[in-house]
């Protein structure tokens, strides 16, 4: 499979002057390949360094250190490259304030990058986002300012597709409706997607690897499906009496002190524990009785991403996201 985007050691500082010099690594040394034709996911909470990476990719950034190759083509700031019109971008913010309507900035945008325009194409797509492409962008709500966005970088066959948070601010239908158009974009084209997103089941959906970046830093790349079988479990527990479950539990702080509760009630239990601790919580759970009673009734699943994610984000301690790679 060949890589369409490749980030070797990429760095980007920056000093914040004010209330004293501080210096800023908002990415921090990371490497990573984005192959043809898949949807990659890249999370982190605010801050992280997502969008410096876009920027940095999309050669919008100045004193980036690293190497960053797309589509083959070294990006050399110093020279024009060719690769921006292969791409197709939705910015995390949109500043959509002039006069123009919809339908005359993917004029406007196909002419300066050299694209295609299919009025057809674009007329079908507006119409499934529910978007009237003959208003000036400027009068639009912030959820059809962001459907714009959307039909620009939807409108052309670009090689790839760069979406920050591309679903900000519209409606779940809507939502729905823009992954319906890019997979089915996808399938067409067999263009690669870049997708950044907080909306973690957006990711999981859609997305075959993801990878995670955390104060500047990868903190995992995986496929999907491996990250949830190799990531934490999720026990649910029933039991006969609470006094049962009373046990159980203080048998679960005493032993599995990092197990996280997810749900109580008077006679179950939900909680997450690291597949390590699986086996050992296995042969209690089956073998052992509670308050004079056994299990009566339990099932084990793999956390959802979202879980996963919450977790590398709670938790401050670095031997902890590091067991969690393993
Ligand atoms: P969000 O999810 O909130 O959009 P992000 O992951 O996209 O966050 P970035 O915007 O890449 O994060 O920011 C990474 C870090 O770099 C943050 O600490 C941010 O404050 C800092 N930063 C970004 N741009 C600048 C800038 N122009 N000057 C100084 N610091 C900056």
């Amino acid at each position: 499979m060949s890589a369409v985007i490749t980030i070797k050691n990429l760095k980007k500082y920056y000093t914040k002057k004010f209330p004293k010099r501080v210096e800023i690594k908002a990415v921090d040394d990371i490497s990573f390949k984005v192959n043809e034709g898949e949807i990659f996911g890249f999370l982190g909470p605010n801050g992280a360094g997502k969008t410096t990476t876009i920027r940095a990719i999309l050669g919008m950034l100045r004193g980036v250190e690293g190497e960053i190759t797309i589509l083959g083509e070294k990006i050399d700031p110093n020279h024009q490259t060719t690769y921006r019109s292969k791409i197709g971008y939705i910015p995390g913010e949109l500043g959509l304030e002039g006069d123009l309507t919809g339908l005359q900035m993917c004029e406007y945008l196909s002419k300066l990058y050299g694209n295609a325009f299919h009025l057809d194409e674009i007329q079908k797509i507006a119409t499934r986002l529910n978007l009237d492409i003959n208003r000036p962008t400027q009068e639009l709500s912030k959820g059809n300012k962001q459907k714009v966005g959307i039909l620009a970088a939807l409108m052309s066959d670009f090689e790839i597709l760069i979406l920050d948070e591309p679903t900000s601010g519209l409606d779940p239908l809507i939502q729905a409706e823009f992954f319906k158009i890019l997979k089915e974009k996808q399938r067409k084209t067999n263009c690669t997607v870049f997708l950044c997103s907080h909306i973690l089941s957006e990711v999981e959906d859609n997305c075959q690897r993801v990878a995670i970046i955390r104060e500047g830093k990868l903190v995992e790349i995986s496929d999907i499906t491996d990250l949830k079988e190799k990531g934490l479990k999720s026990f649910h527990l029933e039991f006969v009496t609470n006094a049962s479950l009373k046990d159980f539990i203080s048998y679960l702080q005493n032993e599995i002190p990092e197990a996280s509760i997810k749900s109580q009630s008077t006679t179950t239990i939900e909680f997450l524990i690291s597949p390590e601790k699986k086996r050992q919580l296995l042969h209690e759970v089956s073998g052992q009785e509670w308050a004079g009673e056994f299990v009566k009734d339990f099932n084990i699943n793999s956390a959802s991403l979202e879980e996963i994610f919450m977790k590398y984000y709670k938790t401050n301690d670095k031997e902890n996201s590091e067991e969690m790679k393993r």
